[in-house]
């Protein structure tokens, strides 16, 4: 049916981070590999990775409006809020690029929410995509919409979902008053693009969003599964792939926690060296990705006990492998060796642990990610808690709350020293794991919603 039409002309505009651009691109390649033309509009840097990892994908380089283009090389508030507003101001170039090569469809991350007046001014169709689980947009939008069944402080369950859920405490105002404008502009677009797959959200979540919103949502990842491995995503390894994967070659089978806390997330100190102690104590290998200090040489010995402990290095050579920067994660997902992954709950992450198979030690820091903790804890069973409570603002500075090395290691040991909790957990894991890989198949859910989605947006176009 698709043939009988001539191809769509799809643009898309990733918000320039890793944990928004990676999922959103590998969406836009799966258009790309049905036959239809599309554009990715984005900077030289970004532009520069996808020339290599998409090349399926055409690319409109506009230029960054000054400051460091990529959002993960913001190392504290001040430059990742200079980076925003830098990034805002692509406004111009973009909305011009719009009207001079109109397209039948406009995908554009929510962040970049003036993209809906440009559209309408244009009349095309508009898909929304915000990065996050339909089951977290279904809870932010109850916490919304039920401001007096939301307590100030501590727990609450959160109004009129599916299930019972109990968050820890309610985001902090100011930023979820900001999500949510986002999501109200959010809402007026022809549907809404999800990277997960039907079967993850659950029906009853589409349902429940579909109904209440009466806005159409589109499921068609794990967007994982589109990307081909080894390319650089989104920064640049600093660490080969096959050091990676020799040093995960000489561990047992399910042996190793891998421990990542996402591309934004940058703990103080004194958080490392609980985690270094955790790990330690648990006495598990472990692969530990620790964000790179930007703008420094080699770092000395003295700034290394900082954040670990004296001699951790030297009594964990054979047990562990502490990467300093960026690292293959979906390779090391995809090992057998990997039996955990510590996670900040980001969404890409999340997922791509479901899709691997590999359950989780749930670690939120902000935003979306306590509403994913619920959904891979709670709902699905596929993750234990490591006991964070802090809600934070952004991902940088100091914390009210440190996570204990003992919290950790206690988390760790409940999930690796095997017992019929753990045994029940990888059992779940490695389900939802096989109904990941099915949706994407022919016959899959999300290989068909893109069938539709398609159809739909032809029709769009059609009777424009
Ligand atoms: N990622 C990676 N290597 C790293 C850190 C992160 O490949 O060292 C990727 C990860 O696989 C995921 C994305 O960066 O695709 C992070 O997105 P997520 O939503 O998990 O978190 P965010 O970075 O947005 O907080």
């Amino acid at each position: 049916m698709e043939n009988q039409h001539p191809p769509l002309n799809l643009h898309f505009i990733p918000f320039l981070a890793p944990g928004h651009l990676i999922p959103l691109c590998n969406i836009a390649t799966q258009f790309a590999a049905r036959g239809h033309r599309v554009t990715v509009i984005t900077t030289s840097s970004y532009a520069r990775i996808l020339r290599k990892s998409s090349p399926s994908l055409l690319l409109h380089v506009v230029d960054f409006p000054g400051g460091e283009e990529l959002m993960s090389a913001a190392n504290d508030l001040e430059s990742a809020r200079n980076f925003f507003h830098a990034s805002m101001l692509l406004r111009d170039p973009i909305s011009r690029f719009l009207e001079q090569h109109r397209p039948d469809c406009v995908v554009a991350d929510f962040f970049f929410h003036w993209v809906h007046d440009v559209a309408n001014n244009l009349r095309i169709a508009r898909l929304a995509f915000n990065g996050f689980s339909l089951f977290t947009v279904a809870a932010m939008e109850s916490v919304k919409s039920n401001p007096a069944l939301v307590p100030d402080s501590g727990p609450f369950v959160i109004p009129d979902l599916p299930h019972r859920i109990t968050l820890c405490s309610r985001p902090p105002k100011g930023v979820s008053a900001f999500m949510e404008r986002l999501l109200e502009t959010e809402m007026k677009s022809d549907g809404l693009i999800v990277n997960s797959f039907a079967e993850l959200d659950g029906e009853e979540y589409i349902q429940h969003y579909e109904k209440g919103k009466a806005h159409k949502a589109w499921h068609l990842g794990p967007a994982c599964l589109a990307a081909k491995g080894g390319e650089e995503r989104g920064e640049k390894r600093v660490v080969s792939e096959e050091e990676c994967v020799s040093w995960l070659n000489s561990k047992q089978a399910k042996s190793v926690v891998y421990v990542c806390f996402g591309s934004m997330c940058r703990f103080p100190d004194k958080q490392l060296y609980e985690i270094a102690c955790g790990l330690e104590e648990a006495a598990h290998n472990f692969v530990w990705v620790v964000p790179e200090k930007k703008g420094k040489e080699k770092e000395s010995e003295e700034e290394k006990l900082k954040w670990l402990p004296k001699g951790f290095e030297q009594r964990n050579a054979e047990k562990g492998l502490i990467i300093r920067g960026w690292a293959p994660q979906l390779v090391i997902l995809a090992h057998t060796a990997v039996g955990a992954f510590l996670t900040h709950c980001g969404w890409n992450s999340t997922l791509e642990a479901v899709t691997a198979g590999v359950p989780m030690l749930t670690w939120p820091v902000l935003g979306d990610q306590f509403y994913n903790e619920r959904l891979v804890t709670e709902v699905r069973g596929v993750a234990v808690e490591v006991g964070a409570t802090e809600w934070r603002e952004t991902g940088y500075g100091e914390r009210e709350k440190l996570v204990t090395g003992d919290c950790i290691q206690k988390a760790v040991r409940r999930l690796m020293d095997g017992g019929d909790e753990a045994r029940e957990i990888r059992r779940r894991a490695q389900e939802f794991s096989d109904k990941a890989k099915q949706a994407v198949r022919d016959g899959g859910s999300s290989h068909n919603n893109l069938t539709a989605l398609i159809a739909h947006l032809t029709r769009l176009r059609d009777t424009r």
